[in-house]
């Protein structure tokens, strides 16, 4: 529960600005970033500047979106990585190294998203914190033993027992805790390709062991990224965001 207005005048004072990292290769392009892009015009700290990041290896296809005013949208050219697992745990390589060179000089936040869902509702500056974890949709009531951590002893991301398990699809903060945060996930993703292992899933599991350890400061509620095939939850009473229909057979061959 919150007053929205209390925490918009905060950053407006405040003066916060806040960058949108989305990353959208290959098939993705297509399937998602024209919902993502406009429905995030309509509910996505409206007030605040904000300016989105669209990270792709096709350039030229990033559509045209009409941006309300102090919102731009920049694009940067990625390389393709053949492997759909390393499309999605090398972003945390290309977020380290665009706050790096470009973000912290601009924003006190940034918020790093997946391309495959829709804002449906207010995803305001209540959302903005020092460290922001978004709880999972499909685990935030189950018992520990049930969440996926990686349970690989090899593998850097291996948890025996952790506390919540957090959805990758979304995380953010000040510039500097997504940097420490992109830059443990990268070392560890790397660590683990020296010993030939992969966690099991992938970046999200290094994202729970880092945040394991680095507690955020602000927990979201699954009101930020609602899998509506859950079906209807009483606690969920605003859907903020919704996932996107998944064709994996489509999009990952
Ligand atoms: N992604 C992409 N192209 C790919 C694979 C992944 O752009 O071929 C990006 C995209 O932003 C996507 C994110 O990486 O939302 C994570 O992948 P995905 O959504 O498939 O993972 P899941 O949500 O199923 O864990
Ligand atoms: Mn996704």
């Amino acid at each position: 529960m919150f007053d929205p207005q209390f925490f918009d005048q905060k950053h407006i004072q405040e003066n916060s600005t806040v960058a949108l990292t989305v990353f959208a290769v290959g098939r993705y392009l297509d399937a998602y970033l024209t919902t993502f892009l406009t429905s995030a015009e309509q509910h996505f700290m409206l007030g605040l500047p904000v300016t989105y990041y669209v990270f792709t290896d096709l350039p030229d296809r990033v559509p045209n979106i009409s941006l309300a005013p102090q919102r731009h949208l920049k694009v940067v050219p990625v390389v393709k990585h053949s492997r759909w697992q390393d499309v999605s745990m090398m972003r945390m390589k290309t977020i380290s190294d665009t706050i790096e060179s470009e973000l912290r000089h601009h924003f006190r936040y940034v918020f790093c998203f997946d391309v495959d869902q829709e804002f449906k509702g207010r995803f305001g500056s209540e959302a903005l914190g020092d460290s922001v974890a978004l709880l999972h949709a499909h685990f935030y009531k189950s018992q520990e033993r049930k969440f996926t951590y990686d349970r690989n002893p090899k593998s850097k991301a291996f948890i025996a027992t952790g506390d919540f398990y957090y959805h990758a699809a979304i995380f953010g903060g000040t510039w500097a805790n997504v940097k420490h945060l992109a830059d443990a996930c990268y070392l560890n993703i790397m660590l683990d390709k020296q010993s030939n292992v992969e966690a099991l899933w992938h970046d999200e599991s290094h994202l729970n062991k880092y945040f394991l350890i680095h507690k955020p400061s602000r927990l979201l509620s699954p009101e930020y990224c609602w899998d509506l095939s859950i079906g209807h939850e009483p606690d969920i009473r605003i859907i903020r965001l919704k996932w996107a229909p998944k064709h994996y057979e489509k999009l990952r061959t």
